[in-house]
């Protein structure tokens, strides 16, 4: 974990947020290479998940939503009685039951549990909306995205053509007074999400097979992105450890230097979300079937992740020290750059001058980097410690030959290949793109 935290800060992926004040806790900024590795992650998320599904759209909604949202989510009254935090689960109990303590603590069979200072507190995040003092309304900074989708239930219905099941994809914000944010980026109080919200008919039946779905399909995703599958596992988690709002849930799990830990969840809401607003804002939520004109609330499998915290984890997985070199095996479509462009030699122009115009033109389509500074052996390793997967540099043979040297991130190995197919070369390798 510090190796990361050191490669992120000196390579520029992840910095403390307001650093030079001091830092603000449970707060990070992603610099110029986080900001490439998570937008990539995301972009692959939503074309997994919106782009390349019939049965899902996508939302993106405010931040700050209505109060009365949250008290029909159950978020407000959940969380305003003095808790105290089990310092290793970070599980909360109210602070006036020590009976429920004393049981919890049991569960940790012979670890000693230490507790945090009692706190009446609420987890979510307060704001002050509006312009004139003495007039300003609290609002909450949302404690997680999946309001924002449930709310505009109607609203999708009337304006789409979705029918059940269906689903509905967001990404975003979401903000948590968490009392112990720690362990680098795993737990903040400023933090992205990822949700699909997939609505199926109300029968046990239905619920079990997209549940069971969904579980899957999310495990095969992380596989699919080269996590190692030794790493990952799923949590089913017992009946009394569920969220208000579950009848089933299952975590994946990453096996993680602080040991097994929570990367997302899949949770049966049931109808709980649908029901409360509909009761809260008086609304009808119902779902009629266009077929049969059956009406009915749906039930909602939610499958709820993290941005963040599975990208700590991708870049753990990734990360490898090969003799002197430092390899961040990140799946090529996840890395920040996609290839780097080098001249052999710095002080020749007419090598320069072709690096440039290839450089030039692979940018058109890719994240591509360029160095011309100290050794190619250098460079190559300054390429691998950030998740570069290919490096092409151009010598004095590609001024008689039209070719490049490509060298590969992982294997080390080296090999021609002409100039004007490079970008096809990057598409196939990358994207599994392959044009005849
Ligand atoms: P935990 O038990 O670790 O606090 P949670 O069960 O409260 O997590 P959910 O509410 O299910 O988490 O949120 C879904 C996902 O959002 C989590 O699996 C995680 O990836 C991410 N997440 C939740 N809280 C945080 C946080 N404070 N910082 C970073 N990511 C978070």
């Amino acid at each position: 974990m510090e190796k990361i935290v050191s490669l992120c800060k000196r390579r520029g992926f992840i910095f403390p947020g307001s650093e030079i004040y001091g830092g603000l806790t449970g707060t990070w900024d992603y610099g110029p290479l986080g900001a490439l590795l998570k937008k990539n992650f995301k972009d692959e998320w939503w074309k997994e998940m919106v782009e390349r599904r019939d049965d899902i759209v996508g939302i993106d909604a405010a931040i700050i939503m209505n109060p009365l949202a949250w008290e029909a989510s159950g978020h407000t009254e959940g969380f305003t009685d003095p808790l105290v935090e089990c310092k290793i689960c970070h599980e909360r109990f109210r602070a006036d039951k020590p009976e429920e303590q004393d049981e919890h603590a049991a569960t940790h069979k012979g670890e000693k549990v230490t507790w945090t200072e009692p706190r009446k507190f609420n987890l979510l995040v307060e704001a002050k909306l509006g312009v004139i003092e003495g007039e300003k309304s609290t609002v909450y900074l949302r404690g997680e995205i999946t309001n924002g989708v449930q709310v505009n239930f109607k609203n999708i219905l009337n304006s789409t053509r979705v029918k059940i099941p269906f689903g509905v994809a967001q990404i975003g914000k979401a903000f948590r007074n968490e009392i112990t944010p720690g362990n680098f980026i795993f737990r903040s109080r400023e933090f992205e999400q990822m949700e699909v919200q997939y609505y199926v008919k109300p029968e046990e039946a239905e619920g079990g097979k997209w549940f069971n779905y969904w579980k899957e399909n999310r495990m095969n995703w992380f596989l699919s992105l080269g996590m190692k599958r030794e790493n990952l596992r799923f949590r089913d988690h017992a009946a009394d450890e569920r969220a208000h709002y579950a009848r089933f849930a299952t975590d994946i799990e990453y096996n993680s230097p602080m040991g097994w830990a929570e990367m997302m969840g899949i949770h049966h809401r049931g109808d709980w979300d649908l029901k409360r607003h509909a009761e809260y804002s008086g609304e009808d939520m119902s779902y009629t079937d266009p077929e049969t004109g059956e009406k009915y609330l749906p039930w909602d499998i939610e499958t709820s992740s993290g941005v963040d915290r599975p990208l700590l984890f991708l870049m753990l997985d990734a990360y490898s020290e090969e003799k002197e070199r430092v390899v961040l095996k990140l799946h090529p479509r996840l890395a920040p750059y996609k290839a780097a462009v080098f001249p052999l030699l710095a002080n020749k122009p007419e090598l320069v001058k072709l690096a440039k115009s290839i450089y030039d033109d692979l940018r058109k389509q890719f994240m591509v980097a360029w160095d011309d500074r100290g050794n190619i052996g250098k460079r190559y390793y300054a390429q691998d410690e950030i998740g570069t997967p290919y490096c092409f540099t151009v010598d004095f043979e590609s001024l008689e030959n039209g070719d490049v040297t490509v060298r590969d991130r992982d294997t080390a190995e080296q090999k021609r290949i002409p100039i004007k197919s490079l970008a096809q070369y990057l598409k196939e390798n990358i994207y599994g793109e392959v044009h005849n």
